[in-house]
């Protein structure tokens, strides 16, 4: 069972749908012949009625309208079947002879053909027929396409029917360009959405029911009376259609009041026979009239309509761009309004145009204060310098630029903010037309800045400062003595160092207590430092109870006067220390000096200044030793 399932539905899967394709394809074609062929048929069958030959070729006209309304090909399938059923139609109703139907059939369908292929590109697939010339596309279409196959039907008529040649070409090309250029309009206008998106429900169909009832009335009673020659009146009630309401309703009023044009002056009745001096019209000259006037009425008042609704399109599209301009407009002034930056518009010169309302929460100016004057007056004087330079890059070609400055307030304080300014070209000229600018509070920021600074510097400090002395301690010792030597050397002046041990220092630990050394220690860091009074001396904190003095710009002798003042300053601090011979607190000092290429490097200006702190020592202490280049001199 699987073995014969499979294949089998596999070609339903194939087969049916293309069936159902080609059904439908088929189905509609001959629908649409059917339908051509019938509404021909009632067409003669009415026109017969009143003893006359069609005026109108409605069929011609609808299946015109139909194809050029309809997406896809198929086109050939339905005008062949047409031409068949419209053939067996001229056989059956006018007893025609099979080769003259032929011909008929033939050249009526070719009408149809050609004016399809003149407006295949312009008006098929559904482009719009109020758009400028489709109308003149389609009135010359049906003034053209029947001329031809009129001609060379009538011919036909004229050698196999033995009709009148002349008779037959009045008879058959009119009508042909009537329902061209009346019943087409009517087709694509009602088949195709209106172009304006207005909504054709009752509402709609109820307003034009009033013109129509008014053009009717008066339709009716011109050309249902001969006395009086009134044919024109019937022009105000379709000019008002078509100045008031869509092409859709004019195609419509047109063609209902062909209608009733045909229909009255078919019947013998109407101002058409008071259209001569010359005696009575024949019903046929009536007739020809009433279609030379319909056709001059449909072309005059559809184009009317036409351009009334691409105005009022084009008046639609205004209306919807300024909707929309002022929509945008509203938006983009919700967003100003309710930006926490402050947003202006600027003249050139600086001259604020506009001010956002956050101006009055961040500055205290309301906008309307603002306006006006020069933003320039509000940036801090110190800041301007800066400010200048950034604008200047406007004239490099920048688009935007950003920077900070203080901004003053209406209480005369100034406010932190980055201000971003974009500059407007004139497209033509180049020149900065306006600029464009937004102010953003940063004072939380510069604050938080500032506090950083603070903390680094803080942090500098406390990482060159020696924690119990509160002097510099040996890093920053090592920093100093590092620069100063470059600079002793560069400038070929001298630099002297005095290194100083505390005497006996271990005992007053031992004695007193190590919070109590440590307390001297500071009292003795204050004495030094104290003792220097140029701001490029330094003293530090070497390490333990050692102590470091470097002296830029100062020879031995200078140097031997700091060593006697400092330890003047530690004898007057009188510290007592009961261990020792001398009952108090002294200290030893080792100098060392150098001028230009005495040393050739720091560490050998240490190593002497420390020598002669030996030597010091050695001498008996509370002493300073001065290191010379061979041998050390003792000044006690
Ligand atoms: P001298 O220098 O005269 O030869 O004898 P001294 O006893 O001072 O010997 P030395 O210089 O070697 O002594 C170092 C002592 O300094 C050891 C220690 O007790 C003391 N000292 C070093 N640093 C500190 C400190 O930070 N606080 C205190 N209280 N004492 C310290
Ligand atoms: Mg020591
Ligand atoms: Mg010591």
């Amino acid at each position: 069972m699987m073995y014969h399932a499979c294949p089998l539905s596999r070609h339903q899967g194939v087969l049916l749908p293309t069936l159902f394709a080609s059904l439908r394809i088929w189905t509609e074609a001959v629908a649409v012949t059917l339908g051509f062929v019938a509404i021909e048929a009632l067409n003669a069958w009415v026109a017969r009625r009143f003893g006359h030959a069609p005026v109108i070729w409605l069929g011609n006209g609808l299946l015109l309208g139909f194809l050029l309304d309809r997406r896809g090909g198929g086109i050939a399938r339905i005008l062949t079947l047409a031409l068949l059923a419209d053939m067996i139609f001229e056989i059956g109703f006018h007893a025609y002879g099979w080769l003259l139907a032929a011909v008929i059939a033939a050249c009526k369908i070719s009408e149809i053909a050609i004016a399809y292929g003149m407006l295949r590109g312009r008006l098929a697939a559904r482009p719009d027929p109020a758009r400028p010339g489709a109308l003149l596309r389609l009135v010359t279409a049906a003034l053209v396409a029947p001329v031809f196959p009129v001609l060379f039907a009538a011919d036909a008529a004229f050698y196999l029917a033995g009709r009148d040649f002349a008779a037959a070409l009045t008879a058959w090309y009119l009508p042909a360009v009537l329902g061209f250029a009346v019943v087409t309009p009517l087709v694509l206008t009602v088949l195709r959405p209106s172009a304006r998106g207005e909504k054709r429900d009752i509402v709609f169909w109820l307003a034009s029911f009033r013109y129509f009832a008014f053009l009717l009335a008066v339709a009716s009673f011109v050309f249902s009376q001969s006395h009086y020659p009134l044919r024109f009146l019937v022009f105000p009630p379709l000019l008002l259609i078509a100045a008031r309401r869509s092409l859709m309703e004019t195609a419509i009023a047109t063609f209902l009041t062909a209608a009733i044009i045909f229909g009255f002056t078919l019947s013998g009745r109407g101002p058409i026979s008071l259209l001569t001096s010359v005696g009575v019209l024949s019903p046929g000259e009536k007739i020809f009239i009433a279609q030379i006037f319909v056709l001059v009425l449909g072309i005059c008042v559809l184009a009317i309509a036409a351009w009334a609704e691409q105005t009022r399109r084009l008046r639609d599209i205004a209306a919807q761009r300024q909707h929309r301009l002022r929509e945008s407009e509203r938006r983009y002034r919700i967003l100003v309004d309710h930006s926490r930056d402050v947003i202006y518009r600027m003249s050139p010169d600086g001259g604020r145009l506009y001010v956002s309302p956050a101006a009055e929460r961040l500055f205290g100016f309301s906008a309307e204060e603002q306006v006006g004057s020069n933003w320039r007056t509000d940036v801090h004087p110190e800041d301007w310098p800066a400010v200048r330079k950034e604008l200047r890059k406007f004239a490099q070609g920048a688009d935007t630029i950003v920077f900070p400055y203080r901004r003053r307030c209406k209480d005369g304080t100034y406010l932190w903010v980055e201000t971003r300014v974009g500059a407007v070209y004139d497209p033509v000229s180049g020149a900065v037309r306006e600029y464009i600018a937004n102010s953003r509070d940063i004072s939380a920021q510069k604050a938080a800045e500032e506090q950083l600074n603070a903390m680094n510097t803080a942090l500098v400090t406390l990482a060159a400062t020696d924690g119990l002395t509160g002097i510099a301690n040996r890093r920053a010792f090592d920093e100093v003595l590092e620069r100063e030597w470059r600079r002793t050397q560069r400038e070929a002046t001298p630099i002297a160092l005095l290194m100083i041990d505390v005497d006996h220092f271990k005992s007053f630990n031992d004695f007193y207590g190590h919070l109590a050394g440590d307390d001297s220690l500071r009292r003795l860091a204050a004495a030094i430092s104290g003792s220097l009074h140029r701001p490029g001396d330094l003293a530090a904190r070497f390490g333990g109870e050692e102590f470091a003095v470097l002296l830029p710009g100062t020879d031995v002798a200078g140097a031997d006067e700091i060593a006697w003042r400092i330890r003047d300053a530690v004898a007057g601090l009188g510290i007592v220390h009961e261990v020792t011979p001398l009952g108090r607190i002294s200290i030893s000092i080792g100098i060392a000096s150098d001028g230009p290429d005495a040393y050739h490097d720091p560490s050998l200006l240490v190593r002497a200044a420390d020598r002669a702190l030996y030597a010091a020592k050695e001498a008996g202490r509370n002493r300073s030793v001065i290191a010379t280049s061979d041998d050390f001199r003792v000044t006690v």
